[in-house]
């Protein structure tokens, strides 16, 4: 086991002061809080005798402690800047300055921390811009300085010295500060701050594991090195600092060594090259298959009793810090122990959607222009946006655990308002009419109440929001929504108290909406839970001078890990870089450096990057794997094994996904080999089928029937059937004013269905106007409100037209003698299903798009919209799969053939013969098949189903067989008390469900 870089420095420290009282009198600078908390536990484990810690702290804690300023928060900083630049700037306006409030903000903490020269910087700034000015004002150009914008754009950076100059004077004389004013502060008082008279002890200050140091802490240190009451311990490896002399990791330390201002250099190890590791690339198809990845690989340790221990932690690093609830989701249920530390943004969460739908409703209030060309303005929500809101998640989830009655039949106030809007067609929607849907339920008013211009209503809005919410996730364990919830509390709060004091003037409901969602932007999760645990999931700048020997590093893709390249500053590019200011590259380097730092003491490494295009701006691996695979292993002469592997997940059942690893061993001499392991992957939210629930689901199962759309949704996702079909939460019918693809399919239907009854059943011919005027009246008959001349609506209406009329000639002729039996056919069959309480009778229901003979053959088709080519073959071994299996869509379109022609040969047996129109076919003398007509593939004819049942075709044996499937679904699954309702582990389902976001899929 190598000894970690924080036990070395506790070790190194404790032998500098043998005497064990100085200890305490010690201050131990670090970069974080974390490595703090891991060097002063490295520390007590030095002595068996008990002794006073010595002070370990984050430098950010230790400059705040030293300066003795107020740090003041971001919310009141951006209302003082904007002050001060009022006074500077008259014309300014609220709104102009939050566009880049921030930005500025920003630029001076680092025009600080950096101790550049402000007069110099400024003076630049204003140079550069004049000559830009004079550029435009030239003879021969197009643009003119005297237009509003350019105007006010110079204006800016002619501004800029004077802000900053008063800025900070006003902050100091209240003993105020933003944070990289204080660094400069300590930095520019470290003499007379930090040095202190008593030289017993030497050194008293260690800085230990800093890399790329700003100019400020550079200063420090070096004012304390300088007077000998410091050390610096670095961590370093000869790979980025002496073998690899151009390494980007190295840059800042190999600087640091040259210039030799920090002292000794204490030590430089060879863990790079020097220590054996295996380590593994994974390509993923998306993001969040990474932290299913990540999920198993923890599972087979912990399988294996590999898990990690306290001492030596597994550490998860997310490069891209929103996987976090995908790699919480990831983990199997039975690993509770671990830790998460990492700041989430507010802006990525699911409380910032629910809020931005509601400023959305607020100002998406009805319109209309008036006979002579003036806009109306009448307060009523758009229906849109109504729904948006009681679809979103947390509202579902509130009517989920607060609303929902005990008889699950029973519509609870968000259903009734969304079916009245569903049913009337109501496209803008009045608020005392939605509180009556709502029965003046609190969660109405709050969602649904008026807001008037004074940003306190809104705060006061989002307060009771709070409440209600609280009220929800107090008795579940969602630690992340809990704590986004009490974040937004605070940010709340904090906004409140300013606003009341002198700024409350300047804000409308616009320009706080633009200032609240800054701060949102700004606002992160300080996530920090019990550090030790055997499992650290991290974020990357967190994982400074720590070691973990097992290590898995989520997304690396170029573009996240190192990141994408912005500038986010008014200060030009240039200038910054000639004024010292950090760039780009520092930033890479930064970077790499904190990559290859991880590697150094790990010896199991697991790199997971995504391929999809979509994904991380390309799906590229990172640079730095590149260098891993091209730099590191070439040199290392065989102790490092380096392995890539192709993630893919296969269908296997319902209850598993096969992940099947494509192996490829790029380590010398060694022989590509394929490792095939299939894994579980769990379910993080179940629902149990209670007494009351089973009872309703076999009243159905005898009276409504079980339908073959019933069936399919079950086996693809059981919490999605529970969804629709128990708790009866309505999905997602718009409200529209142009056609969807549902839409679309039902309108093509009810034609096709019309032209059959009117005209192909009769045997008459018909004419393409004949047939253009039936698509018009059902389209006047389906969609009122629509306009078949506009935009998106033409160009589907002519679709459809062609569609039809392309069916209809080709059936003509590739089928002369086909003849057309029925339309929309309703067929029920009902059999027996033992149960252990006793039997089921078990209705099985469907309604055929057509029932047509050629020839001999009775053919059972259905219609489909999308494109089919064929279905896939079905053999007796794949049989079982096929007809229990919920994660191909290709089976479903099986199993509802299946169905419908179960349903002909039942009633055939039954009935002795099958009787429409008037005419009677027996079983001896048709045979009964079924398909397809794929209207987007309509040269492919009728697409057979493939399903058979072994050799015998008879219609005996087609419904013993089908029979039997269905009682083992009923009994073993839909009726099976010990398998609840459950999340899908096919994930493509959850792309197009209506509940993806209840259950935060
Ligand atoms: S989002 Fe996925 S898991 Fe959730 S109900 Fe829908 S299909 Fe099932």
């Amino acid at each position: 086991m190598i000894e970690s870089f924080l036990e070395k420095t506790a070790r190194y420290i404790f032998s500098k002061h043998p005497d064990i009282r100085q200890l305490e009198q010690l201050s131990i600078i670090v970069p974080t809080r974390r490595s703090g908390y891991f060097l002063k536990r490295a520390l007590a484990q030095c002595s068996a005798q008990p002794f006073l810690a010595p002070e370990v702290v984050a430098i950010d804690d230790f400059v705040a402690d030293r300066c003795k300023i107020e740090i003041a928060d971001n919310v009141s900083l951006l209302f003082e800047l904007y002050d001060i630049f009022k006074q500077v700037d008259k014309n300014i306006t609220f709104d102009r300055y939050l566009q880049w409030g921030s930005m500025l903000l920003r630029d001076f903490e680092q025009i600080d921390q950096y101790l550049i020269d402000a007069d110099y910087l400024f003076d630049y700034i204003t140079e550069a811009k004049a000559l830009e000015r004079w550029q435009v004002d030239w003879p021969n150009s197009n643009v003119s300085t005297q237009s509003d914008r350019l105007k006010a754009y110079f204006e800016l950076f002619s501004n800029l010295k004077k802000v900053y100059f008063s800025f900070k004077k006003d902050l100091k004389e209240r003993n105020r500060a933003f944070r990289g004013m204080a660094y400069r502060d300590l930095a520019e008082n470290a003499v007379d701050v930090l040095l202190t008279a008593d030289h017993s002890i030497k050194p008293r200050y260690y800085f230990v594991g800093f890399n790329a140091l700003t100019a400020a802490e550079e200063k420090i240190i070096k004012t304390l090195v300088n007077a000998k009451q410091a050390e610096t311990i670095w961590d370093c490896d000869y790979y980025y600092m002496r073998d690899n002399p151009l390494a980007e990791g190295g840059k800042f330390l190999r600087k640091y060594r040259d210039a030799a201002w920090s002292g000794e250099w204490k030590w430089s190890e060879s863990h790079l090259l020097g220590t054996q590791k295996d380590i593994h690339v994974y390509a993923v198809p998306n993001a969040s298959m990474q932290a299913k990845v990540a999920g198993e690989l923890y599972q087979q340790w912990c399988a294996e009793g590999q898990g990690g221990s306290e001492q030596r932690p597994v550490g998860i690093v997310l490069a891209d810090e929103n996987l976090l609830v995908p790699m919480l989701n990831g983990l199997d249920e039975s690993i509770t122990d671990l830790n998460v530390t990492m700041g989430l943004t507010l802006r990525n969460s699911l409380l910032f959607t629910l809020i931005d739908s509601l400023f959305e409703l607020q100002f998406t209030i009805a319109e209309f222009r008036s006979k002579d060309g003036r806009a109306i303005k009448i307060p009523k929500f758009n229906h849109r946006t109504v729904q948006k809101v009681l679809n979103h998640p947390f509202i579902r989830r509130y009517e989920f655990l607060a609303l929902q009655q005990r008889d699950v039949s029973t519509e609870t106030i968000i259903q009734v308002t969304i079916r009245e809007i569903q049913q009337r067609n109501l496209v803008y929607l009045d608020p005392a009419l939605l509180l009556e849907w709502g029965q003046q339920h609190p969660l109405f008013k709050t969602l649904f109440s008026r807001w008037d211009d004074n940003p306190h209503t809104v705060i006061r809005v989002f307060y009771d929001l709070i409440d209600i919410l609280r009220e929800v996730y107090k008795d579940t364990q969602n630690a992340i929504e809990t704590e986004y919830l009490y974040l937004f509390y605070t940010l709340l709060k904090q906004l409140e108290t300013t606003l009341s004091s002198e700024h409350v003037e300047k804000l409308n409901l616009r320009t706080f909406k633009a200032f609240l969602y800054e701060l949102i932007r700004q606002t992160r999760i300080p996530f920090s839970g019990e550090p030790v645990s055997p499992l650290q999931i991290i974020g990357m700048l967190e994982t400074r001078a720590l070691d973990f020997e097992r290590i898995i590093i989520l997304s690396m893709n170029e573009g996240v890990f190192p990141l994408t390249k912005r500038q986010n500053s008014l200060i030009p590019f240039d200038i910054a870089k000639e004024a010292g200011l950090p760039v780009f590259s520092d930033q890479d380097a930064v970077m790499s450096y904190h990559f290859y730092r991880l590697l150094q003491r790990a010896n199991d490494v697991h790199l997971v990057y995504v391929t999809d295009s979509n994904t991380y701006n390309g799906g590229e691996k990172s640079r730095f794997i590149l260098q891993i695979e091209h730099e590191l292993v070439p040199k290392a002469n065989g102790t490092i094994k380096f392995t890539e592997h192709v993630v893919r997940f296969q269908e296997m059942d319902t209850s598993s996904v096969d992940m099947t690893e494509e192996v490829a061993d790029t380590t010398p001499n060694s022989k590509p080999q394929t490792v095939n392991s299939k894994h579980t992957i769990s379910n993080d939210w179940t629902v149990p089928k209670t007494p009351e629930t089973l009872a309703f689901l076999r009243q159905n199962l005898t009276n409504g029937g079980l339908y073959a759309t019933h069936l399919n949704q079950y086996l693809k996702c059981s919490l999605q059937y529970y969804f629709s079909r128990v708790a009866g939460v309505s999905e997602d019918e718009e409200v529209e004013e142009r056609m969807g693809a549902a839409d679309f399919g039902s309108w093509i239907h009810a034609v096709l269905e019309r032209i059959d009854i009117e005209f192909l059943m009769d045997g008459k011919p018909i004419s393409d106007a004949e047939i253009k005027a039936i698509l018009r009246e059902e389209f006047a008959k389906l969609f009122r409100g629509y306009d078949p001349e506009s935009g998106i609506n033409r160009l589907l209406y002519q679709v459809a037209e062609q569609t039809v009329l392309d069916f209809l000639k080709e059936q003509r002729q590739r089928d002369e003698n086909l003849t057309v039996l029925a339309t929309e056919q309703k067929l029920t069959a009902t059999f027996d299903v033992p149960l252990s309480d006793g039997s089921l009778a078990l209705k099985i229901a469907g309604k055929i798009d057509r029932v047509e003979l050629l020839n001999n053959v009775i053919r059972v088709a259905d219609y489909k919209t999308g494109k089919i080519e064929q279905l896939p073959k079905v053999t007796p071994d794949k049989l079982d799969h096929i007809m229990s299996s919920g994660d191909n869509s290709n089976h479903e379109k099986i199993r509802q053939l299946w169905i419908y022609q179960y349903l002909i040969y039942k009633q055939m047996l039954r009935e002795k013969g099958l009787r429409l129109r008037g005419r009677e076919f027996h079983l001896d003398a048709y045979e009964v098949t079924s398909g397809f007509y794929s209207l987007r593939n309509i040269k492919r004819g009728f697409i057979f189903n493939p399903l058979k049942f072994g050799d015998t075709q008879d219609a005996e044996s087609y419904v013993e067989q089908s029979e039997n499937y269905l009682r083992t679904f009923v009994v073993d699954k839909l009726l099976n008390p010990d398998e609840p309702f459950r999340k899908t582990d096919y994930l493509t389902a959850c792309q197009f469900c209506d509940f993806r976001e209840i259950c935060g899929r």
